[in-house]
């Protein structure tokens, strides 16, 4: 079975960043934090979850991917954000 990010197409993990580059929350658009920009460095160069690389976005449902309304994990957190492929 392969994962597909329904943002930008690819196939899961890919090498490339994810084309989907904000959220909305609250009818304002909030940029998504890159991977290598989270306070926390991961200390790889790709996702290990969805493979992006540093600087790119991550892709659907990356459960490293830093929420930046809260900072916390976006797929824990309570912000009711959606995504803006
Ligand atoms: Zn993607
Ligand atoms: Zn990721
Ligand atoms: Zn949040």
């Amino acid at each position: 079975m392969s994962i597909t990010c329904s943002f930008c197409h690819e196939k899961l993990p890919s090498l490339e960043s994810c084309t989907c580059e904000s959220i909305h929350y609250c009818g304002e658009v909030v940029p998504r934090i890159r991977f290598g920009e989270e306070e926390y460095d991961w200390g790889t160069s790709r996702c290990r979850s969805c493979g992006t690389h540093r600087g790119g976005y991550h892709h659907e449902n990356c459960n490293r991917e830093i929420c930046p309304l809260c900072g916390e994990l976006i797929h824990i957190c309570d912000c009711e954000v959606t995504f803006d492929p």
